[in-house]
């Protein structure tokens, strides 16, 4: 069985749980934490980082500290994994979803600043998605988001190790067992503003106001990240360059492997991209046969893949939001197939799901 994305787990994760157990650190004090958030800030290159439970928490966090409030619209990105639109919810706020653009499948910014630019309105936020690891126009979005004098909160969760995080006013990053790096489950979030990152760390901490006292000043959570989860984030984080060079020679050899099949769209990037999974489109016209019987036939040869998520605007949670345009994100969930991308596959490997892909072509 070969799979679409499996950890990698071979650098010090044993030798500091280990270190956990021996101190009794288990839980969610102990030196990992701390640790794990300064060198994800150092590798990330902003000032504060704040580790938590999960990516989704992060976003739950950051629309908060960011002062998204209920009754409030945030432009979301339509093509996307559930978890940040749910967030959006959450806080009582209103998703208004942007199509993604053909080129390189991530949020349209001509549709956001042709939505901001008719009268924002109610948008209290931008919330792009960094789609399959690629950073969509983020310079734009940051100009647009100054403009209106809305913040860009960023789901950057399949995307650490590129160009993510970087210069929106709040980045958020998941260490789920299938993305980048991860901690077992976890997530994080950075930002240069003192004040968002102590909030945030507040709120993950059930806004603990008198710990002694037993005091709470408001509504906060339990979010924080476990020592265990950390100090496997922190043997993670220290492969994270080895990591993207082997997804980006994955994203190469796919490139290669698959080039001139008919009716196959090779998944497009940028030199800064994660490739997280590597992702085709089929046009079942040209290829002769759909994208869901190409995942038929890869199955049986013993290989996971997965097609795009569900558009937002079909969800069943979220079909009623208002949507701008919808049909790119309609195609690419059609069409899109991720193939097996975890940092460990073999180019044998790879080389067998690149001869069923083309010995399924008619
Ligand atoms: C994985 C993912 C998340 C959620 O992360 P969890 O850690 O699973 O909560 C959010 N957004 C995107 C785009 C993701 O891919």
């Amino acid at each position: 069985m070969i799979p679409l994305s499996a950890p990698e787990l071979r650098g010090n994760e044993w030798k500091y749980l280990q270190e956990c157990l021996d101190t009794g650190w288990v839980s969610s004090a102990g030196p990992f934490v701390g640790r794990f958030e300064s060198a994800c800030a150092a590798a990330i290159g902003r000032s504060h980082a704040v580790a938590v439970a999960s990516g989704t928490a992060a976003l739950h966090l950051a629309l908060l500290v960011a002062g998204v409030r209920p009754g409030d619209d945030v432009l979301v990105s339509d093509l996307t994994f559930i978890a940040p639109v749910n967030a959006i919810r959450y806080v009582g706020a209103t998703p208004v979803l942007v199509d993604a653009e053909p080129a390189y499948w991530q949020i349209d910014t001509g549709l956001v600043c042709e939505y901001l630019r008719r009268g924002p309105g109610r948008v209290r936020a931008i919330l792009p998605v960094d789609v399959l690891g690629t950073t969509p126009d983020i310079r734009a979005l940051t100009q647009l988001g100054r403009q209106f004098n809305i913040p860009v909160i960023e789901d950057a969760s399949e995307a650490l190790g590129s160009d993510a995080g970087k210069l929106t006013d709040i980045a958020c990053f998941s260490f789920n067992g299938n993305k980048v790096i991860t901690t077992g489950g976890g997530g994080l979030i950075v930002t240069d503003r003192p004040e968002w990152a102590e909030h945030a760390r507040h709120l993950s901490t059930q806004a603990r106001e008198d710990p002694v006292e037993g005091k709470h000043d408001e509504i906060g959570y339990n979010y924080r990240l476990s020592n265990t989860a950390a100090a496997i984030g922190c043997a993670q984080l220290e492969m994270l360059d080895e990591f993207i060079r082997a997804k980006r020679e994955h994203a190469a050899r796919y490139a290669a492997e698959l080039a001139g099949i008919p009716g196959l769209t090779l998944m497009p990037g940028t030199p800064e991209s994660t490739y997280w999974l590597y992702t085709v489109l089929i046009d079942e016209n040209a290829f002769g046969i759909s994208r869901t019987a190409l995942q038929q036939n890869l199955a049986r040869a013993g290989i996971e893949s997965r097609p795009l998520w569900q558009p937002m605007h079909l969800s069943k949670p979220h079909r009623g939001c208002r949507v701008l345009g919808g049909g790119v994100a309609e195609r690419l969930h059609r069409d899109g197939l991720s193939l097996p991308s975890s940092v460990g596959l073999k180019p044998a490997q790879l080389q067998r799901v690149a001869t069923v892909i083309r010995e399924s072509c008619r």
